[in-house]
């Protein structure tokens, strides 16, 4: 029988340590949000988050632009946000309409407010084990493991996923962290073979219930990073829950899963960037 990790009730933690601390500072932590476009998800993810961070007191102000909305409009917002003493964090919410050059767009941000952990800049300090932020979602998956009482030493993590905001950013967190980690991606050839064999298994795919039971070896922890809408338009991770759930020792369910993690360390990591706390 497996034990569900219940992200949302994680992360209320989280928000009450938040909130606490942001109840102490003199103004309100302020975190700065470049919407372009009108991508459906995008919007509910923003949603989201302002919905959050007034929950725990942290200003979300959007700044949202038309489809239509030019590069350089963009970089001057972003410009004038760096150059704002009240706004700390800056995110810009992806993905960008294909006429925006993303790399351009995301390192314009200046890196002691890159929340997301983004720009190349900090994507370098992260490989190089010292991080301004860690990127919210890899941060997440470590501390709901954390909080779970977890043990990540030692063990064999197999990542199935290897973009840049999630597979090789949370791969490298369980480097540091000491685990043994291998990387699967869509050329994997024999997946289940590699995923089998992993004792913490991580699917950040975008493919709707793709692992199965065949997949997962018995007592593994299985983490769902995946967010899809499935024929009912009802949310499904990557992983087939029902399907592997008998064997597994843990799982995050999705909804409520890994997501209230991801949001929480955006708010935690913008809470930072007001302290001005992290490494330099
Ligand atoms: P990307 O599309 O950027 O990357 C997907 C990765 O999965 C790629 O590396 C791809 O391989 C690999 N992949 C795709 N299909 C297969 C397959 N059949 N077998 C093995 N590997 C495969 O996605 P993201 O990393 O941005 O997001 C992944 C999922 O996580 C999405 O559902 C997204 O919505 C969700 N997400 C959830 C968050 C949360 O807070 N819960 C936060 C961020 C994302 P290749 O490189 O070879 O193409």
């Amino acid at each position: 029988m497996g034990k569900i990790i219940e992200g949302d009730k994680i992360a209320l933690k989280l928000f009450k340590e938040i909130k606490d601390e942001v109840s102490k500072l003199n103004r309100a932590p302020v975190l700065g949000v470049v919407l372009v476009g009108n991508n459906f998800a995008s919007a509910s993810y923003v949603k989201g988050k302002i919905k959050a961070g007034k929950k725990v007191g942290i200003e979300v102000k959007v700044f949202d632009y038309p489809q239509t909305a030019t590069e350089s409009e963009i970089l001057e917002k972003i410009q004038n946000l760096n150059n704002d003493e009240e706004v700390d964090g800056i995110i810009v919410q992806l993905p960008l309409p294909v006429h925006l050059n993303e790399s351009i767009v995301v390192n314009s941000v200046r890196s002691s407010k890159d929340v997301d952990g983004f720009t190349f800049y900090n994507a370098g300090r992260l490989f190089r084990g010292k991080p301004l932020f860690k990127p919210c979602t890899p941060k997440g998956i470590l501390h709901m493991l954390r909080e779970s009482n977890i043990e990540v030493a030692n063990k064999h993590v197999v990542v199935v996923g290897r973009s840049n905001l999630v597979g090789l950013p949370l791969s490298r967190l369980f480097v540091e962290a000491d685990a043994t980690v291998s990387i699967c991606h869509s050329k994997t050839k024999n997946l289940e073979a590699i995923t089998s064999q992993a004792d913490i298994l991580c699917v950040a795919i975008g493919q709707k219930e793709f692992i199965k039971s065949k997949h997962v070896k018995k007592g593994a922890v299985v983490i769902d990073v995946g967010i899809n809408r499935d024929d009912n338009n009802k949310l499904v991770g990557d992983v087939d829950f029902n399907d592997v759930f008998e064997k597994v020792s843990y799982i995050t369910p999705v909804p409520k899963g890994v997501g209230p993690l991801t949001i929480s360390m955006l708010l935690m990591n913008t809470l930072s960037a007001y302290k001005g706390d992290f490494y330099e």
